[in-house]
C-alpha cells in the first residue's frame, strides 16, 4: 500500500465521469478545485461527480478548494500575445485598457503595483520565462529594460523577485468562493500567498461563520511567508509548498533545501505537508515522466512529504489517469527505503498529552513488536494524526463513524479511513467490532498482531487513553 498521497487538480482533462472514475481508480486522495479558472457551477457540478463516483467504488475521497489570492497578472495584448527582446524598454502600465497590450507596453490587474515597486526592482513574467528590470516609475508606469526576452501572452502571471507586494492575501473574490467551499462542504481550504498567521485566522473565522470546519492549507509561495514561517504553522493544519510562485520569488536553486526545511518543520508542529507544481510536467504531454521528475517525486516522499500534488498533468494533461499510476508506483518503490521506514523523531521530546502519549507510545510499540497494523478508534482523527509524524512501515487505520473525519485523514501519510457504524457501542463491544470490521476489509488475517487505540469514553474528542496489543 502506498503511504504517500495524491492530490490530483481537476480541469477540463477531468471533466467527466469516465476519467474521474479511472483517475480514483488509480489511486487519487484528493482532488483539488482550482478556483483561479471555472465558474461556480462548475465547481460544484465536479464536487458533486467525485462524491458520487467514490461512493459506488466504497472510496474515501477529499476535496480541496483552492482559493486564487491575489494573483498578479498582466492583462491582454491586442494581437492576444508578444515577443520580447532583451534590452527593449517595456512599460507595465497600470492606466492602460485591458485589451490594449503591445510589445511596448501591458497593463495588470493589482491597481497599486507602481507604489510597491522601485527603481533597480527586478520583475518576473510568466513564471521566469520573462525578466524586467525596473528603470523608472512614474504615477501609475513602471519603465522596465527586458533582461531576458521571449513570447509574452495574454494574462500571465506577475511576481516581484524578492517578495514585498502589498497585496492582502484574501481578496473579495476568495471571500465569495468561500461561501462554494462551505457549499460543497469542502474538506480542505488552501489560502494562497499566504503572508502571515492573520491570514489563516481570518480564513478560519470566516469559514467559521459559514458553518465550514475545513482543514485549512497555507500556501508557502511568498518570501515574507518564510520569514514568519512559524507562526503560520501554529495557525495552519497544513502547508503546501508552493513551489511554482515560491520559486519565481525566491529563485528555484533555493527551493530544494526549503522544500526540506519546511516538511520536516511541519512535522516537528505536528503539521501535514503538501509538494506542489511540476512534478510531473512533461507528462501534460508525453506518456512517461522524465527521469528528473522521477527523482523529484521520489526525493519529496523522502523528504516525508505527506501528499504530493498534479496540477496542469491532471487539469489540462493527455491522461490523467496515467499521471496518477506513474506517480503512485514512484511513490511506492521510494517508500521501500530504510529512511522512510524508521525515525527517530520526538524520541527525545516530552508529551504534553494523554492521548498524545498513547498515539507516540503506539508508534514506538508497533516499531519494535512488528504488528500488522495500528487501528487508531478517533472522533477528530488527532490520534492518526500524531501517529503518522512517526515513520513506520505499518499502516494506520483510522476507524471513524464521523464521514469528516475519514476525508480529512485522506492526506495524513500512512493513515487510511475506515468507517466505522458504532451508535451506542461501549468500550469493550468496540475491540470486538473493530477486528471484525477490518478481518471484512482483508486488512488483516487470523494470527496477526494489531495494536488498537481508543478512549474509554466512547465519542468523546481528545479522549484517546488506552493502547491494546491484540492476536486476531
Ligand atoms: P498555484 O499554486 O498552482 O495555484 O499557482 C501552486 C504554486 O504556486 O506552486
Ligand atoms: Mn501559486
Amino acid at each position: 500500500m502506498r503511504r504517500t498521497k495524491i492530490i490530483a487538480t481537476l480541469g477540463p482533462a477531468s471533466n467527466n465521469e469516465e476519467v474521474l472514475s479511472a483517475m480514483i481508480d488509480a489511486g487519487v486522495d484528493v482532488v483539488r478545485l482550482n478556483f483561479s479558472h471555472g465558474s461556480h457551477e462548475s465547481h460544484i457540478n465536479r464536487a458533486n461527480m467525485v462524491r458520487k463516483i467514490a461512493a459506488i467504488k466504497n472510496k474515501t475521497v477529499g476535496i480541496l478548494v483552492d482559493l486564487q489570492g491575489p494573483k498578479i497578472r498582466i492583462t491582454k495584448f491586442k494581437k492576444g500575445q508578444v515577443n520580447l527582446i532583451a534590452g527593449d524598454y517595456f512599460t507595465l502600465n497600470g492606466d492602460l485598457p485591458v485589451d490594449d497590450g503591445d510589445e511596448k507596453q501591458v497593463g495588470h490587474s493589482f491597481k497599486t503595483l507602481s507604489e510597491n515597486i522601485q527603481k533597480d526592482n527586478t520583475i518576473v513574467l510568466d513564471d521566469g520565462r520573462v525578466v524586467l528590470k525596473v528603470i523608472e516609475v512614474i504615477g501609475n508606469k513602471i519603465k522596465c529594460i527586458v533582461t531576458i526576452g521571449g513570447e509574452l501572452s495574454d494574462n500571465k502571471g506577475l511576481n516581484k523577485k524578492g517578495g514585498g507586494l502589498k497585496a492582502d492575501a484574501l481578496s473579495a473574490k476568495d471571500k465569495e468562493d468561500m461561501k462554494i467551499a462551505a457549499q460543497i462542504n469542502a474538506d480542505f481550504v488552501a489560502v494562497s500567498f499566504v503572508r502571515d498567521a492573520s491570514d489563516i485566522k481570518t480564513t478560519r473565522k470566516i469559514l467559521k461563520k459559514l458553518d465550514c470546519y475545513a482543514c485549512i492549507v497555507a500556501k508557502i509561495e511568498r518570501s515574507e511567508a518564510l520569514d514568519n514561517i512559524d507562526e503560520i504553522m501554529q495557525a495552519t493544519d497544513i502547508i503546501m509548498i508552493a513551489r511554482g510562485d515560491l520559486g519565481v520569488e525566491i529563485g528555484d536553486a533555493e527551493l530544494p533545501s526549503v522544500q526540506k526545511r519546511l516538511i520536516h518543520k511541519a512535522r516537528c508542529f505536528n503539521k501535514v505537508a503538501i509538494t506542489a507544481t511540476q512534478m510531473m510536467e512533461s507528462m501534460i504531454h508525453n506518456p512517461i515522466p522524465t527521469r528528473a521528475e522521477v527523482f523529484d517525486v521520489a526525493n519529496a516522499v523522502l523528504d516525508g512529504t505527506d501528499a504530493v500534488m498534479l496540477s496542469g498533468e491532471t487539469a489540462v494533461g493527455c491522461n490523467p489517469a496515467r499521471v496518477i499510476a506513474a506517480m503512485s508506483s514512484i511513490c511506492k518503490k521510494a517508500e521501500n527505503q530504510p529512511k522512510v521506514t524508521k525515525s527517530d523523531h520526538r524520541i527525545g521530546s516530552k508529551f504534553n498529552q494523554i492521548d498524545e502519549t498513547i498515539a507516540l507510545s503506539a508508534m514506538y510499540a508497533a516499531n519494535h513488536l512488528g504488528v500488522a497494523a495500528i487501528v487508531a478508534l478517533t472522533e477528530s482523527g488527532t490520534t492518526a494524526l500524531w501517529m503518522s509524524r512517526i515513520s513506520s512501515g505499518r499502516p494506520i487505520y483510522a476507524l471513524s463513524h464521523h464521514r469528516q473525519t475519514r476525508r480529512r485523514v485522506t492526506l495524513y501519510r500512512g493513515v487510511y479511513p475506515v468507517d466505522f457504524p458504532c451508535d451506542s457501542i461501549n468500550t469493550f463491544e468496540a475491540n470486538e467490532k473493530a477486528v471484525e470490521i477490518i478481518k471484512d476489509a482483508g486488512i488483516v488475517e487470523d494470527g496477526d498482531k494489531i495494536i488498537v487505540t481508543k478512549g474509554d469514553l466512547f465519542g468523546t474528542q481528545g479522549g484517546t487513553n488506552v493502547m491494546k496489543i491484540l492476536t486476531i
